[in-house]
């Protein structure tokens, strides 16, 4: 038997940590699409213009079209509502509200293609990536080689010292690391060091009055 149905709403995320691909599968996502002469509009957070405001550009240098926007709601504003594919880079910092407004478009007959981190430069889940992946139709989880030993990395390993969550990272500041070379207290070691540096120089000028 063979029944017609709508077009059925469809929510994909693709995860893991920096440097594992995640840009470059959505970007054959979403190319693909277009290939496939589908309506596609693509959107990532204002806060990673790294390299271009109007561009996702992944660290391979593949490039697709994208606009920026702050949160759920300002993308929501910018969407044609005949669009029918939806592609989410570096979703982690779009807020919560990203949740609710990809379920609503996956329930409009949507497909919404979503990446992002999975977890923090300390190795926690990084929210919303949690919800999104539990509301998802599919799951794809990507892994980095590890800058230390060659292994599979499932970690963003930060080489900066900062306890702020969101360190936007040109090159040199973020690593893959695998679960075994991955150290998430590097920054607050390099922190205690400096402080302890500091103060040892302060002693030594108090030594020399
Ligand atoms: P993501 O979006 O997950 O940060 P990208 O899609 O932007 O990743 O970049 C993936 C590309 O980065 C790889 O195809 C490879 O060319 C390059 N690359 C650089 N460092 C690494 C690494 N440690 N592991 C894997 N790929 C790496
Ligand atoms: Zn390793």
């Amino acid at each position: 038997m063979n029944i017609t149905k709508g077009s059925i709403g469809w929510i994909e995320v693709v995860c893991g940590p920096m440097f594992s691909g995640k840009s470059e599968e959505l970007i054959r996502r979403l190319r693909r699409a277009e290939i496939a002469r589908q309506r596609v509009q693509i959107f990532k957070p204002g806060i990673d213009q790294r390299y271009s405001d109007d561009h996702i550009i992944s660290h391979s240098d593949f490039k697709i079209q994208s606009e920026c926007v702050k949160d759920a709601a300002e993308l929501e504003k910018r969407l044609d509502w005949r669009t029918e594919v939806i592609g989410i880079d570096e979703a982690q910092f779009l807020g919560e509200g990203i949740v609710d407004l990809v379920v609503r478009l996956a329930d409009m007959g949507k497909r919404v293609i979503i990446a992002g981190l999975d977890t923090d430069y300390l190795g926690r889940p990084f929210h919303p990536m949690p919800e999104l992946l539990a509301v998802a139709d599919e799951i794809s989880k990507a892994l980095a080689i590890c800058m230390q030993c060659g292994n599979p990395a499932k970690h963003t390993q930060r080489l900066v010292a900062s306890d702020e969550l969101v360190v936007v990272g040109a090159a040199g500041m973020y690593e893959a690391r695998c679960r075994r070379c991955f150290e998430p207290n590097i920054a607050n070691l390099q922190k205690r060091e400096q402080a302890t540096a500091a103060a040892m120089g302060r002693g030594a000028e108090n030594g020399k009055h």
